[in-house]
């Protein structure tokens, strides 16, 4: 008899604390039976679930070798033929660079459901955790949320324009490494250099920390904190309003430029 066939659950696992996970992504991993998980997954979500379910890390930090994008298709395909409840955890919210259409169109054509649980995405979570709205009234109309990286589909052509216009918030993920060349394009397009900037490594986790810069010496400013963990960068008016004093505890660092 063929096993029943449960939906694969894609789900964000939130920026890296167990309490930023919804209810319903922190059920799911209770009830798994095989979790697979990506690198910036933290120990505490992952402890959620059952001892005796099945734990595969997919990915390693960028620019380390990762398990390829067709290799974790078929695990999950596999897994749940085998009558698994599995569990694709993905850090912040699954629709945000994170392939969750890839996986859900590879398993719907193999004949599998799945299900999408969101989570907590990284500018969410920087933007709670140090005191800025993503958008303001008069000020921050729009929210453009994108990547630096050219395979991810970072901004074209077109793209630069809107992210160039004095009322755009910019979110950009995987970007740590490209400021120069963002800010660069931006300042090109006709964005200030003056706009304000933060840049959030580790957001939602409790060493968090933000480093505030403009957009003209952003890059600088990175290369001099060193940041190491993931980092999303955030340009717009809206960064000026960065704060450390109205934060809860544990206290985030919040760097200012001397
Ligand atoms: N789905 C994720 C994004 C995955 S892409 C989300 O919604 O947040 C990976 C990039 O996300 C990293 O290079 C970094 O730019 C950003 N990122 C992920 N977690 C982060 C965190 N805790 N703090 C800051 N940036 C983070």
């Amino acid at each position: 008899m063929q096993p029943e066939i449960f939906p694969v659950m894609l789900v964000g696992a939130g920026p890296g604390a167990a309490d930023l996970l919804t209810i319903r992504a922190a059920r799911a991993i209770e009830s798994a039976d095989a979790l697979l998980y990506d690198a910036l997954t933290c120990q505490e979500v992952l402890d959620l679930a059952p001892a005796c379910c099945l734990r595969i890390q997919t990915g390693k930090r960028s620019g380390q070798t990762s398990m390829k994008q067709e290799t974790i298709n078929r695990l999950m395909l596999r897994l749940a033929r085998r009558g698994l409840k599995v569990v694709r955890l993905k850090g912040g919210d699954p629709s945000v660079f994170g392939r969750v259409g890839e996986e859900k169109a590879f398993l719907a054509a193999h004949g599998v459901p799945a299900e999408v649980v969101p989570g907590i995405t990284a500018a969410s979570a920087a933007a709670a955790q140090f005191g800025f709205p993503l958008t303001h009234r008069g000020e921050a109309r729009r929210l453009l949320i994108s990547t630096a990286t050219v395979t991810d589909g970072g901004l074209l052509q077109g793209g630069w324009a809107s992210a160039a216009d004095p009322e755009t918030t910019l979110a950009l993920y995987m970007g740590r490494d490209r400021a120069a060349e963002i800010a660069a394009e931006l300042i090109g397009h006709g964005r200030s250099a003056a706009t304000p900037a933060i840049a959030v490594e580790n957001a939602g986790r409790p060493h968090a920390r933000a480093i505030s810069a403009t957009l003209g010496d952003l890059a600088t400013v990175l290369e001099a904190a060193r940041p190491t963990g993931p980092m999303v960068l955030i340009v717009g008016e809206v960064a000026s309003q960065a704060e450390v004093a109205a934060l809860p505890l544990p206290l985030p660092r919040l760097m200012r430029r001397a």
